[in-house]
């Protein structure tokens, strides 16, 4: 009994400390009194939780806020040096890796094209473990500072004893991602999805605060989406659903690269859109991104290329109207670095052809918009993966945290 008595303690302090932390995090700066308001602690349990924070490091004093008379306020914050984490994007055009500090503001970056037809496992496992290296180096910081690292995959990830990435559009059979770069890192590695990874970006966004149905769309040279509902996303049986772009659109359609015929990715994919329009197949990333910018920029003039928007637009819409008749969400985000090309000229007609194309009761009640979050929102919501291991307590502190700030000197303790 007495046993179980502790262990419920320590239970109880462990969920103070998660639920004190994450409400400062996502409302930074704050008072204790503020967080005994947000969490419905009282002020003397928020200030033991605040004085263990403090001591480790995670969080701060930076000043103090006036109290309608009465004495200041401490202001707490969180110390942005205390750990890192690092976001990598395995995009179809590009290898993108972010670092970023523990209030997720971006510290360094580093870049690799990718062919868009080749995508070698050896050539993603190498450009990865070089950007960590250089986002490290660039950033000054040691990698026993690091917290752990999220990877945005192009593909099907099935998490079980071993990682395994199933990516059909580009030839990755059951590739033991994870084994392959333990060769060249030690830091922890968390794998997802890049649409529900730039899914998680949108959770995040909404800052803690609970996001009821959301469809959060990602188009690039591929398509995917992620279905997030009461703040966590869709995983379905193999942690893979969401394939929205390989649903299929048109009977006995173009064909698609994984193998089907009629696919929505067969017609709204960058790649697509390009052969659609008759461009010379790529040769880069910079190639595929600067020729669809340049095709939206000709449809003013060209009546050729304004007819292939028109046509990518009907077709977003009658993809997006599936969504929103099965999933019934109240928003829908469109991005991914094409998504968002393509949303700034054609989001109006999107609309339209997603009206058409859902049951009136259905879409009244959904509002689709382009994503604030830029084509840096996989890595971004990839960093956030060890980031949220962090907040809920199920993540190891780093084993040396550099530049700890300075506390202020603690004159109120409540
Ligand atoms: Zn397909």
């Amino acid at each position: 009994m007495q046993h179980r008595r502790r262990g419920t303690v320590l239970d109880l302090r462990r969920e103070n400390r998660v639920v004190v932390l994450q409400s400062l995090y996502f409302s930074r700066p704050g008072s204790r009194q503020d967080l005994s308001a947000a969490t419905g602690l009282s002020v003397a349990s928020v200030t033991k939780v605040v004085r263990e924070l403090l001591d480790e490091g995670i969080v701060t004093e930076v000043g103090w806020e006036d109290s309608d008379g009465g004495r200041p306020r401490v202001l707490l914050d969180i110390n942005p040096d205390y750990g890192y984490v690092i976001g990598v994007d395995i995009g179809e055009t590009r290898i993108r890796v972010d670092l970023f500090d523990l209030t997720m503001t971006e510290r360094a970056k580093a870049e690799f094209p990718l062919d868009p037809a080749e995508h070698e496992v050896d050539e993603v496992v190498r450009d990865i473990a070089s950007g960590l290296t250089a986002v490290l180096a660039d950033g000054g910081i040691d990698p026993a500072a690091v917290l752990g690292v999220g990877i945005g995959v192009p593909g099907i990830v099935e998490q079980g004893p071993e990682v395994l990435v199933h990516g059909q559009t580009y030839r990755w059979d059951a590739v033991p991602l994870e084994r392959l770069l333990r060769d060249h890192t030690a830091l922890p590695l968390r794998f997802e999805n890049c649409a529900k990874t730039m899914g998680q970006a949108e959770l995040w966004g909404c800052a803690g605060r609970c996001t009821r149905n959301t469809a959060v769309v990602l188009i690039g040279s591929g398509v995917g989406a992620s279905l997030i509902s009461c703040c966590s996303t869709c995983q379905g049986t193999t942690s893979s659903a969401a394939e929205w772009g390989h649903t299929t659109v048109v009977l006995e359609g173009r064909r698609c690269r994984c193998g089907s015929a009629g696919c929505l990715e067969a017609y709204v994919g960058a790649e697509a859109i390009l052969d659609r329009f008759g461009s010379p197949a790529v040769a880069s990333a910079e190639d595929e991104e600067s020729m669809l910018a340049e095709l939206i920029a000709a449809a003013d003039s060209s009546p050729a290329a304004d007819a292939v928007l028109a046509k990518t637009a009907e077709y977003l819409g009658i993809g997006i109207g599936n969504l929103i008749n099965l999933f019934n969400p109240e928003r829908v985000i469109l991005g991914g670095w094409a998504g968002l090309l393509l949303g700034a000229r054609l989001l109006p007609a999107i609309r339209e052809s997603a009206r058409r194309n859902s049951l009136r009761h259905l879409f009244a009640a959904a509002s689709i918009e382009l994503g604030q979050l830029g084509p840096e929102a996989v890595t971004f919501g990839a960093a956030t993966l060890p980031m949220e291991d962090f907040l809920n307590g199920a993540c190891r502190p780093p084993l040396r945290s550099r530049r700890a700030a300075p506390a202020m000197q603690r004159r109120f303790e409540s």
